[in-house]
């Protein structure tokens, strides 16, 4: 089977709830940008596709960064007079500020209150806070819950340690014809949190797993890596290889039933033409921006001294749904079908990408005869027969050596299929060759 198969074989509604079911069983964990929550997370990846995994020590230099300590935490909670945990790192993770230092001790309301974080405008809500390169502690909560929380003392308690260890991310290298290669990046790093982190571990996964066994074109490298150190880390250690990268796209928020969005390449390349292409036959509405030095790991591949064609294909952006970087962000608001379907984009680009060739008709002089070779009849059974007619047309008008399949769909306004499908025919019969 080839890649471009995998669009009308795929389950994609058996394909969304298998997401959303490894978004249920990770979402417990308390992933960091390094630590146990994070090499769990590999684990179960690794159960579903070959992951190669990577450790880098802290100190190590990557780029202009360090690889910070190593966070581990065990519980953390606050108590009131009556030793009753007010708040419970142990209901959920999102409880403690990310990389919070130890502490362990009785001070009052007055005293915690400079700690603690909450969203007075979503008072139901917990926030995700972090401290990576800043060593403080702090807890979260609901902004209703510290409403009712009295004046007195209270016992603190962070059981967490930073210590000398590593970053750890992994890779499914999947090898095709040519080692020239698409890249696909999801960060790994935040804890519980779906549409934003582990929608894009979902989706990654499950592309993997239905990428494993086709013929490939391209060779696929699939990234889960924490957010910014992860991928600065990874593209430190592999600069050299980083030519061989001809397409990459940055998942994340795939999750939700909002509107795709695509965020371009910083210098403009094929994969935003293939991903545009994708949208706007999809016939449902999305938007397309341009690229701008923010977001997620795109900032890091397209920076000036790498500038890779690396674009971002979501669904609503980061920042741009309420729930982002909040306890809502839960299973409940990715649905099994946002999934499905942002999985079918995934898959229709990467077919755009994998059979976007150019070639050269052998009988240029005047258009070949159709009728004769049975082509007309040939088109007899396909659903939009005018449309594959012209496609006909305009594959062995454009067939001269210098555009490609791409530049015929975007120029004749036809979907990338119906012309791939055109260009099939015309080379079964002898009327195209590889250019
Ligand atoms: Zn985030």
């Amino acid at each position: 089977m080839r890649i471009a198969d995998l669009g009308r074989s795929v389950d994609l509604a058996a394909a969304g709830r298998e997401m959303h079911q490894l978004i249920e069983e990770l979402y417990p964990l308390c992933r960091s940008i390094t630590g146990a929550g994070l090499r769990a997370t590999l684990d179960r990846i690794a159960q579903d596709v070959p992951l190669g995994r990577h450790e880098v020590p802290t100190g190590t230099r990557v780029l202009d960064w360090t690889v910070p300590r190593e966070w581990s935490i065990r519980d953390a909670w606050v108590k009131n007079a009556r030793g009753e945990r007010v708040i419970d790192f142990l209901r959920s993770n999102l409880h403690v500020v990310q990389y919070s230092v130890p502490v362990h001790r009785r001070m009052s309301l007055a005293e915690l209150r400079p700690h603690l974080h909450t969203l007075p405008e979503r008072p139901g809500w917990i926030p995700y806070r972090t401290s990576y390169y800043e060593e403080r502690w702090g807890f979260c909560l609901e902004h209703a819950r510290l409403a009712e929380l009295p004046e007195g003392e209270y016992e603190v308690c962070i059981d967490s340690t930073l210590t000398e260890g590593s970053l750890s991310y992994g890779e499914c290298v999947l090898r095709g014809e040519t080692a020239d290669e698409v890249l696909l990046s999801c960060h790994v790093c935040h804890p519980s949190l779906c549409n934003d982190n582990l929608s894009g571990i979902a989706l990654c996964t499950q592309l993997a797993r239905h990428l494993g066994p086709c013929a490939r074109r391209y060779t696929y490298r699939f990234l889960f890596a924490p957010g910014t150190i992860g991928a600065l880390a990874w593209l430190s250690r592999n600069e050299a290889g980083l030519t061989a990268i001809r397409h990459g796209l940055v998942v994340a928020c795939v999750g939700d039933p909002g509107t795709p969005h695509y965020k371009r390449s910083r210098r403009g390349a094929d994969v935003d033409r293939a991903v545009e292409l994708v949208l706007r036959h999809t016939g449902g509405p999305y938007e397309v921006r341009p690229f701008s030095p923010y977001g997620y790991d795109e900032r890091q591949y397209c920076s000036p001294g790498f500038d890779l064609p690396v674009g971002s294909l979501t669904r609503t952006p980061h920042g741009e749904f309420p729930e982002y970087h909040t306890s809502a962000d839960d299973p409940s608001l990715v649905t099994a079908e946002a999934l499905g379907a942002s999985l079918g984009l995934y898959l229709e680009v990467l077919a755009v990408l994998e059979e976007d060739r150019r070639y050269r008709g052998t009988n240029p002089k005047g258009e070949p005869q159709l009728g004769r070779r049975g082509l007309y009849g040939a088109l007899g059974g396909l659903p939009h027969r005018r449309q594959a007619e012209m496609a006909m047309l305009w594959v062995l008008n454009l067939a001269d050596g210098r555009h490609s399949l791409l530049d015929v769909a975007e120029r004749a306004g036809l979907d990338f299929r119906t012309v791939h499908e055109a260009a099939t025919l015309l080379r079964e019969h002898g009327l195209l060759e590889a250019a």
